[in-house]
């Protein structure tokens, strides 16, 4: 993709990242070997009280009542997107809701998801899309809108390049980062084709009265400064059988969410019978989120 994706859209990686990732690889190695555990590690018992700590540190910071789960991937379940490139407005309600749901700061901001605006003459073209279009003024005469997040790719790369094995593919197909074991590197920033990771150059703003309480441990609580971060399809809601935020704040319902394996799914109706498309295709990183055109 161009550089209108975003500020972190990655770029081939040069001498001095690769050099930097082989740092961070090195230090990794001894943090593996000699550091805590990482959150798949550690044993279901200390795990609870992990989280009842975690859960008294943020009802005491942000003045509220917050729960911390740790909802395991379902059996049967994996987890796919669709959006309907026909449909979407380029409103961005998607943007704030994903904001709102994520605890992503405000300031500085932080988003998971981007709409790119791009020309329908030239098609999907991503070296002249524009993210900064304004949104008050669409859908624009000629222009059509494509939200890029994470793609929950099922071959990704950014995974394999992480020297401590902070970030994995969950069963349920989410990939997830554990935010305690995060070194900051942003090894997977370089490595991820769709610029989905962001990089926290600062402790997150956001008011107390907006924090969402209901925290999963891999998904959207606060995240420290010096980590990535990214979409998790709204791991502490799918988890529990709802949609993510993006699905239910899109006004003209673009945004389709559903469990992979079950043939009755929508999702599934649609990759049967409709024409899908992938981003990036050619690098095979195999995404579990998918566009088409449903007019
Ligand atoms: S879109 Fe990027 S961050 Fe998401 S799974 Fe694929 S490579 Fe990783
Ligand atoms: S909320 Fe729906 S219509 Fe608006 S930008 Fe997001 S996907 Fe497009």
């Amino acid at each position: 993709m161009g550089d209108t994706m975003s500020s972190d859209t990655p770029h081939p990686v040069t001498r001095r990242q690769f050099a930097s990732c082989t740092a961070a690889a090195a230090a990794g190695f001894l943090l593996t070997a000699c550091g805590p555990r990482r959150l798949r590690e550690v044993p279901k018992a200390r795990l609870r009280s992990m989280l009842d700590d975690l859960e008294r540190e943020y009802s005491k910071t942000y003045g509220k009542a917050v729960t911390v789960s740790d909802t395991p991937a379902a059996d049967g379940v994996v987890f796919a997107y669709a959006l309907d490139i026909s449909r979407c407005i380029g409103c961005r309600r998607c943007v704030y809701a994903c904001v709102d749901e994520n605890n992503q700061s405000r300031d500085p901001q932080v988003h998971w998801i981007r709409v790119l605006s791009m020309d329908k003459e030239r098609g999907i073209d991503f070296a002249h899309a524009d993210a900064y279009y304004d949104a008050k003024e669409v859908p624009q005469d000629g222009h059509f809108y494509v939200p890029v997040a994470c793609q929950q790719c099922r071959n990704p790369p950014c995974t394999k390049v992480c020297p401590v094995g902070a970030t994995w593919a969950e069963k349920d197909g989410i990939v997830v980062i554990d935010y305690d074991w995060c070194i900051g590197c942003r090894c997977c920033m370089a490595a991820c084709p769709y610029g989905a990771r962001h990089f926290n150059w600062s402790d997150a703003g956001i008011p107390n009265e907006q924090v969402n309480p209901a925290m999963h441990y891999l998904g959207n609580r606060p995240r420290p400064r010096g980590v990535v971060e990214k979409c998790t399809f709204c791991i502490q809601r799918v988890r529990k059988g709802r949609y993510p935020a993006c699905v239910e704040a899109c006004p003209v319902g673009a945004r389709k969410f559903g469990n992979l394996l079950d043939p009755e799914s929508e999702i599934r109706y649609i990759i049967e019978h409709k024409r899908v498309l992938v981003l990036k295709e050619e690098l095979n990183t195999m995404p579990k989120f998918f566009y088409f055109y449903g007019t």
